[in-house]
C-alpha cells in the first residue's frame, strides 16, 4: 500500500523508534503515547483491519502477541501487568488502517475502557 504510513515503516522508508522486529513483525513506540509504555506491533504485510484476517493468518496473529510478550519483558512491565488491544473500524476509534496491536503499560489501566 503506497500511501500507508505503517507500510512505510515496515519497508524502512520511515524509521520509527523500533523496539522489536523479525521477518514478519515490527514493533515501535507510539507517536502519541497513552501510557509510559505504548508500543504498536504490526505485521510487515499490509492488512487493513482485523476483519480482513483469515485462517491462513493464524500464525501471524500469534506472532503479534509473541512480539507483545517480548516487548513487555524488555520494558519491565510483564509482571506488573499490561494491556494489549486492537481497534477495529470507526466505532472502536481505529485511525490507521494497517492492523496494529497496542501494548500499553507502566501505569494502572482502567476498566471498562472509554
Ligand atoms: P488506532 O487509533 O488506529 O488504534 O491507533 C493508531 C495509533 O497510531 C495511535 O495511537 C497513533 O498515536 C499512532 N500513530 C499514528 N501515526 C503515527 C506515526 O507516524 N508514528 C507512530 N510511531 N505512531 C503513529
Ligand atoms: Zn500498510
Amino acid at each position: 500500500m503506497d500511501d500507508c504510513i505503517f507500510c512505510k515503516m515496515a519497508n524502512g522508508e520511515i524509521r520509527p523508534d523500533v523496539v522489536y522486529e523479525d521477518d514478519q513483525v515490527l514493533a515501535f513506540r507510539d507517536l502519541n503515547p497513552q501510557a509510559p509504555t505504548h508500543v504498536l506491533v504490526i505485521p510487515r504485510r499490509h492488512i487493513g483491519t482485523l476483519n480482513e484476517l483469515g485462517p491462513s493468518d493464524a500464525e501471524l496473529v500469534g506472532r503479534l502477541f509473541l512480539a507483545a510478550r517480548e516487548v513487555a519483558q524488555a520494558e519491565g512491565i510483564a509482571e506488573r501487568g499490561y494491556r494489549t488491544l486492537i481497534n477495529c473500524n470507526a466505532e472502536a476509534g481505529q485511525s490507521v488502517f494497517h492492523v496494529h496491536l497496542h501494548v500499553l503499560g507502566g501505569r494502572r489501566m482502567h476498566w471498562p475502557p472509554g
